[in-house]
């Protein structure tokens, strides 16, 4: 087994728990007195007080929402979340904005190669090498991801091929024509150029893709398998965000995601009380802070991710801290009629027993007293007219089962539904207020 690092991934449990606490005191204290929002918030705090690990409870946890007020002030358009000379910064990235104004990102170029670097941990986790000429799907605009990708593979010594400014159909004839091998995308990109290619008459499994590294969306373990069948392929996962940088990727064993220390230290505490930490097993939400990067500072940083903690240990042989899976967003997670529902549970009984399911949406209605759920769902070509009652029945028993709710399934004719070119909106609640 090789590493991109092999002195920092294999290091022993209180050693990174040594490095990572001397960083975030370090950086602990660089905010305070760079950042105008840290001087703020971590007012009455001492870097005296944090001596152990167990202190960062003593530390509130940084919300998007205070972040973009700290933004509305000077200097444009970062705002106090800058704690360096704006005449340093190199880089604009900023975030969706699909939840509210978009956060502005300032890397400089320091900060910038720190990102890269990680991002390359990520990579050579999951089996890039040289050999690898990398087909990297997307126009990358203002978002970070994309340039993460292109220049961490560049950094690992793949040939990266931007793949922005052509449709779906372009995409896969420049696949075949310049034999790429690798590629990067959501995963519901990836079956979407599958779909796509089988309809213009080639296998997916054809493009001669080796290795898929997916990001963007919680990938139920189902449809990773579902990819992995349709290009042929070895597909991994990996999480992160504009804000808190790509923190977690998996190996080659495909057991859950390394959290990349010690870059990031990262806490996965009980989402009621966001105090304690969780035990192995169980769900909690992921707390973040960037430990080497200065234009930018992020103390505990709650990313809203729901995860699974998973072991420290792994086959692979590294030793940092794993995730076993990411559960969705916590702003995904709805109550219906009582019942806590997660969109995911949906998708993994899509990818995992109905192979003839193509696409799917769920929508949540009030009507009258009752909350109804209703799963548009559309079959490929493939799919007898003889069977579609058939289908639907499973399809409302094997949720029932997983969800302990009752669908109303609805089957639509083939190509009704949207298809989406990066993250999927498969999921919509048109009830009014809080759930
Ligand atoms: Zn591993």
């Amino acid at each position: 087994m090789d590493y991109w690092n092999p002195y920092l991934e294999t290091l022993p449990r209180e050693t990174y728990d040594e490095i990572e606490l001397s960083y975030f005191r370090t950086m602990f204290s660089y905010a305070k007195v760079y950042s105008k929002l840290y001087q703020e918030k971590l007012k009455g705090i001492d870097h005296e007080d944090i001596r152990t690990l167990d202190d960062l409870k003593k530390i509130p946890l940084t919300e998007k929402e205070e972040m973009r007020k700290y933004q509305e002030i000077d200097p444009f358009p970062y705002g106090g979340l800058l704690a360096s000379d704006i005449e340093k910064v190199t880089t604009f990235r900023q975030t969706s904005g699909t939840t509210g104004k978009p956060i502005y990102v300032p890397e400089t170029y320091e900060s910038w190669q720190w990102r890269i670097e990680a991002w390359c941990h990520i990579l050579y986790m999951a089996g890039f090498r040289p050999r690898h000429r990398v087909f990297l799907p997307f126009g990358y605009n203002v978002y970070v991801a994309f340039w993460e990708a292109h220049f961490a593979s560049e950094k690992v010594g793949c040939e990266l091929v931007p793949g922005g400014a052509l449709d779906t159909k372009g995409r896969i004839h420049k696949i075949l024509e310049i034999r790429a091998n690798g590629m990067m995308n959501t995963p519901t990109y990836g079956l979407h150029i599958a779909e796509e290619a089988k309809l213009m008459g080639i296998d997916p499994a054809s493009l001669g893709i080796e290795r898929m590294l997916c990001a963007g969306e919680p990938m139920p373990h189902a449809t990773r398998k579902r990819l992995e069948e349709a290009f042929n392929c070895h597909v991994f996962d990996h999480i992160g965000g504009t804000e808190p940088c790509a923190w977690a990727g998996m190996c080659e064993a495909k057991e859950g995601m390394h959290i990349i220390e010690p870059f990031f230290l990262v806490e996965i505490l009980d989402r009621e009380t966001l105090q304690k930490e969780v035990e192995e097993g169980e769900v909690g939400v992921a707390v973040v802070t960037p430990l080497g990067r200065r234009s930018f500072p992020l103390i505990r940083f709650n990313t809203k991710d729901l995860v699974v903690k998973g072991k420290n240990s792994c086959s692979c042989g590294r030793t940092s801290k794993k995730i076993r899976e990411v559960v969705g967003r916590i702003d995904d997670l709805r109550k219906v009629r009582g019942v806590l529902f997660s969109p995911k549970t949906v998708e993994e009984v899509i990818r995992k027993e109905f192979q003839e399911i193509e696409e799917f949406e769920i929508i949540v209605e009030r009507r009258g007293l009752m909350d109804v759920i209703t799963l548009r769902t559309e079959a490929n070509a493939l799919l007898p007219i003889s069977s579609i009652e058939q289908t639907k029945n499973r399809l409302h028993e094997a949720l029932k089962i997983a969800t302990n709710l009752t669908f109303h399934v609805i089957m639509e004719p083939p190509g009704s539904l949207p298809r989406y070119m990066l993250k999927a909106k498969r999921f919509k609640d048109l009830r009014e207020g809080d759930q």
